[in-house]
């Protein structure tokens, strides 16, 4: 019989800490009830994908609006992933989202009570309770190389073992005696330590997820690794001490880590902890041709964070994007509630997909008009200059140069009812208004209009008659009045019950004007834009097109 005492002396000799010592520690934390803490716990890899922000999102919403506790826990125990600087992008990532941890590991340093935050920091920690596991007998060390593990697989294999994996009979160092154990320490040989599983592959675990429902799942009955050679933890382990001694209450994280959930329950259960609950997030999926598939890093650009920064899609959009796939009733909502800030809508992750979320990027550009619809211009203007100087100087100038032009002209036709939805992205937006700064040097055809024989004339006739001052009205009069002049329709339902007789419409007329001003058919309020421009600018603009007509 294994004296597992003397086991743990020899194996964690130098720790002298008791678990209840450590505990003691991480008193439970004072809050109401219902408050849900929970955090976020990436390893440090400097990637930051928009499965974060979904994560991010979710664990804000349940802690925030239940006054709980979002904290950050660097998982850096796998160093030879670690890129420099990967909290800092991981953090200000977030922040540009409104997502802000109460504590945690922060570039400036840990804050709260309930540090270190970053699991290399931790190491003595996890001895205690590595040490208490091999004391109470279910964990021991195990000797076996690469080669011994790849030669076990290998055997396993032949044997037709449905199970290929540490267990078992297979598990070589699962009953070594004490003395051999000795004799290697001694030796120096490298050890990990393993748990020893005493799951039952005929037994099933009932488990009610928070996003998944109820779940079933087979015992464990892997003899897992604990405690690298090194000392440092794997994820399974770490995550049973840290969220058990940081009082989460709830895990969110994504749902590859189901199948290892057996495992944890093993874990908590003989570290003497409570479990927490559970939201295993599902992937999030894009259509692609008829089939589903998850986002991928290789293929999808639009995984990254920083795609949307780029694009230029304000934090906003993406944020209601992503409550609009995350709740089915957040649309409906919004609808209701246009003008509330997005953190009074009730999240519920009973309202989540348990087979994650589907990423439709019309989607979300339909989201991100609405949400820049309402947001008045000076705002538009702000955080389009603020994307410019970042992703286009030239752009930026011309903005600024502009401000009490470009605000105005975003004004036109915000506010009211029914505010015009073109901008769903900044990067668009150069090409959208750039008339405003330059004269356009493209301009879409109009050839299956009048004949460009007759629109030069028109747009000529206009521009000698055009009178600044015009309100819109005056505007719409004079534009009718040149249509009339030329035997165009200025009614637009005599036009549509016989169009043959005409040489088009006053709407004809309209663009014509319209794309000699502005190179484009469909623009905002246009009357407008010309008094921006001022009249000089217009009649520049008007003779010149007339001009290239001819040609
Ligand atoms: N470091 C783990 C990951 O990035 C954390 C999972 C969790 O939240 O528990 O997947």
């Amino acid at each position: 019989m294994m004296d597992n005492t003397k086991l743990a002396e020899l194996l964690f000799p130098g720790v002298v800490k008791t678990p209840e010592q450590v505990i003691s520690e991480y008193p439970e934390r004072a809050l109401p009830q219902g408050a849900v803490v929970s955090r976020m716990a990436p390893s440090p890899t400097g990637f930051v994908h928009l499965g974060n922000l979904v994560q991010g999102i979710t664990s804000e919403r349940m802690t925030h609006q239940t006054g709980g506790v979002l904290f950050l826990r660097i998982e850096d125990t796998d160093s030879k992933r670690e890129v420099k600087g990967a909290v800092d992008v991981l953090t200000e990532s977030l922040k540009y989202y409104g997502i802000e941890f109460d504590e945690g590991a922060m570039p400036g340093g840990d804050v709260g009570a309930y540090g270190p935050y970053t699991q290399s920091k931790r190491r003595d920690i996890y001895a205690v309770f590595a040490k208490k596991m091999v004391r109470e007998g279910h964990a021991y060390p195990c000797f076996c190389s690469e080669e011994d593990l790849a030669d076990m697989k290998r055997r396993q294999e032949e044997a037709g073992e449905d199970s290929i994996g540490y267990f078992g009979k297979w598990a070589a160092c699962r009953d070594m005696s004490y003395e051999e154990i000795e004799k290697r320490i001694l030796r120096g040989d490298k050890w990990v330590l393993r748990y020893r599983s005493t799951g039952d592959l005929s037994k099933k675990i009932k488990f009610t997820d928070m996003v998944k429902g109820e779940v079933e799942l087979t015992e464990n009955i892997m003899d897992f690794v604990l405690l690298k050679s090194d000392g440092i933890p794997t994820y399974h382990f770490a995550h049973a001490v840290d969220d058990s001694l940081m009082h989460t209450t709830h895990v969110v994280r994504g749902d590859e880590w189901l199948p290892s959930l057996p495992f944890h329950i093993q874990l908590f259960r003989d570290l003497g902890f409570r479990l927490p609950k559970y939201l295993h997030i599902g992937p999030l999926m894009k259509m692609d041709g008829e089939s589903k598939r998850k986002l991928s890093k290789r293929k999808d650009p639009e995984l990254a964070l920083t795609y949307y920064q780029k694009e230029g899609f304000p934090a906003e959009s993406v944020y209601e994007y992503i409550l609009t796939i995350l709740n089915s009733n957040f649309e409906e909502w919004r609808a209701a509630n246009r003008e509330l800030p997005a953190s009074e809508f009730k999240f519920s992750c009973k309202k989540m997909n348990p087979a994650g979320s589907l990423f439709d990027y019309m989607k979300l550009r339909d989201v991100s008009k609405n949400v820049i619809a309402l947001m008045p211009a000076e705002k538009v203007y702000a955080l389009l200059l603020e994307w410019a100087e970042v992703y286009d100087g030239e752009f930026a100038s011309a903005l600024k140069g502009n401000r009490e032009k470009a605000t105005a002209f975003l004004s036109i036709g915000r506010g009211g009812k029914k505010p015009r939805k073109d901008i769903a992205v900044w990067s668009e937006v150069k090409d959208y208004m750039g008339y405003m700064f330059d004269a356009p040097t493209e301009f879409e055809s109009i050839a299956e209009l009048a004949g460009t024989e007759m629109a030069a004339e028109v747009v000529k006739k206009y521009a000698d008659g055009y009178v600044q001052e015009d309100d819109s009205s005056a505007w719409f009069e004079r534009v009718k009045q040149v249509a009339a002049d030329f035997g165009f329709c200025t009614d637009m339902k005599a036009y549509r019950a016989d169009p043959a007789a005409y040489p088009g419409s006053t709407a004809d007329v309209s663009t014509f004007i319209r794309v000699a001003v502005t190179g484009k058919k469909n623009t905002p309020e246009l009357n407008t834009i010309m008094s921006l421009l001022g009249k000089e600018e217009v009649l520049k603009r008007l003779y010149a097109y007339a001009d290239k007509l001819k040609q």
